[in-house]
């Protein structure tokens, strides 16, 4: 079925697993890289083939760039999916892949070094006719009067942004012309000392909006297709923590419209791959702030709506094939809801690694889990708390609620804390029930009620 014969899982947990799924699937041998504390994950034990790339340390294993292209050398691997995270979105790391003669399965490493730089990300999506969120279209200068201009131009309140950052890192927001100056300066340094680029930018900062992203598919033939919308606005500390899919209130044709802009944009970048358009909607505009270049935590809540196994059309577009639907065969359908499953205190967050005593999964219609974790698995502190991804499908909202309400009740996992109370809790909560909300919406209501 497919061009590739064996790929190297360059990730871990509950993403390996979902790629590992797919490979199978698609009856391609896989080939699970590791470090030594995670020999006992679930894909390890099920790949056909599995190397030991390092020590517990990500730097030392899973950014481990030689010691990843020698496993593929040693079993003769052809390609390599980065899942998320990690190496996915290193353009230094897709390059090495392909000048080793092995396929990156992702975009181009010049499409990840475009979007890696937010300014450069930004103007070429702005030249594409993607609407963009009003600022600098640039790096600011050292002219403190053209910069105040802007600013006053803008209107504040506006947002400093680095343009290496991300996670959330590398921003800062101005409220008053007083503060704009000492507060570049700042956000310059941080920029400079975190992502060793102080380059920065200026945008308008949006005081209430949603993010909705859009997930697109392309392929090297020129074509490009999107999957709808997503809807990720319940956050804290800019992680996502629901998702959902549609997002509420968007109509067929906003969905149409911002969808077209996204694939024709692809079109004009020559785009590779599965990819999401990060906007901030508000007031029933779209505004991009960035594109990320890999699948993404939160696909599930599209394959749920649509059908598309995304990480069987990654695999297939990178090994060459076309895609193999068009736009008007992909279509929307009910609703999905995803609670990420975190190993952390439900009320400090702090993460709690530990060994599971005994874990069931729910199940029933429309009810996915996506999780590594088993009984007695024991999960190392070294990496993200993120352990499984529980996503359910129904035909309107309320049904897929009604679905995630009783599987979140079901699902039995003892030993370690999770955040399960605090997803309950939304569920229950009456903002959340009515849809829409804001990306302050969370951190507000955990301020309010602790
Ligand atoms: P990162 O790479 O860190 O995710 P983003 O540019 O996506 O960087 O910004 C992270 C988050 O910061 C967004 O999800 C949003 O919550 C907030 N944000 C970014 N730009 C703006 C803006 N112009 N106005 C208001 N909030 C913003």
């Amino acid at each position: 079925m497919s061009a590739f014969k064996k790929i190297v899982i360059a990730n871990r947990g509950e993403i390996a697993l979902r790629i590992l799924r797919a490979c199978q699937t698609m009856g391609i041998r896989t080939v699970a890289v590791h470090s030594t504390v995670d020999r006992n994950l679930k894909h390890v034990g099920m790949a056909d083939e599995s190397v030991c790339i390092g020590p517990a340390p990500a730097g030392e294993s899973y950014l481990n760039v030689p010691a990843i292209v020698s496993a593929m050398e040693l079993t003769d691997a052809e390609a390599v999916h980065p899942g998320y995270g990690f190496l996915a979105e290193n353009a230094d790391f897709a390059e090495r892949i392909e000048e080793s003669g092995f396929t990156f399965i992702g975009p181009r490493a010049e499409t990840i070094h475009l979007m890696g730089d937010k300014v450069s990300a930004i103007n070429a999506m702005r030249k594409a006719g993607v609407p963009c969120v009003p600022g600098s279209n640039g790096p600011l200068d050292t002219d403190e009067r053209r910069t105040r201009r802007m600013a006053e131009e803008i209107g504040y309140p506006v947002l400093i942004k680095a343009a290496a950052g991300g996670g959330g890192r590398g921003m800062r927001v101005v409220h008053n012309p007083f503060d704009l100056v000492k507060s570049i300066e700042l956000t310059r340094e941080e920029a400079r000392a975190g992502f060793g680029d102080a380059t920065v930018y200026m945008e308008k900062y949006l005081q209430n909006p949603r993010h909705v992203e859009v997930q697109v598919l392309a392929d090297s033939h020129g074509n490009a297709v999107h999957l709808g919308e997503r809807d990720c606005s319940m956050q804290r500390r800019h992680q996502k923590v629901i998702e959902e899919a549609p997002a509420p209130g968007i109509t067929p044709e906003q969905r149409e419209k911002i969808g077209r802009i996204c694939t024709e944009a692809c079109k004009r970048i020559g785009y590779l791959g599965a990819g999401t358009f990060e906007f901030l909607f508000e007031d029933g505009e779209f505004y991009f702030i960035e594109m990320n270049t890999r699948i993404q935590v939160e696909h599930p809540v599209t394959e749920m709506i649509t059908g598309i196994d995304l990480i069987q059309a990654q695999i297939l577009v990178a090994a060459g094939e076309r895609l193999p639907f068009r736009q008007e065969d992909i279509i929307v359908r009910g609703h999905a809801v995803e609670c990420r499953i975190n190993a952390e205190d439900p009320n400090t967050f702090i993460p709690q690694p530990g060994t599971i005593e005994a874990f069931h999964a729910p199940g029933g219609p429309g009810v996915r889990v996506d999780s590594h974790i088993y009984d007695s698995y024991t999960i190392p502190p070294n990496y993200d708390s993120m352990i499984g991804k529980l996503i359910c499908h129904g035909e309107t909202r309320e049904h897929a609620m009604a679905r995630m309400r009783v599987a979140l009740n079901e699902l039995v996992l003892t030993g370690i804390k999770t955040n399960i109370p605090l997803h309950l809790r939304l569920l229950d909560d009456s903002g959340f029930k009515t849809g829409g909300t804001n990306i302050h919406y969370l951190e507000k209501l955990l301020a309010k009620n602790g």
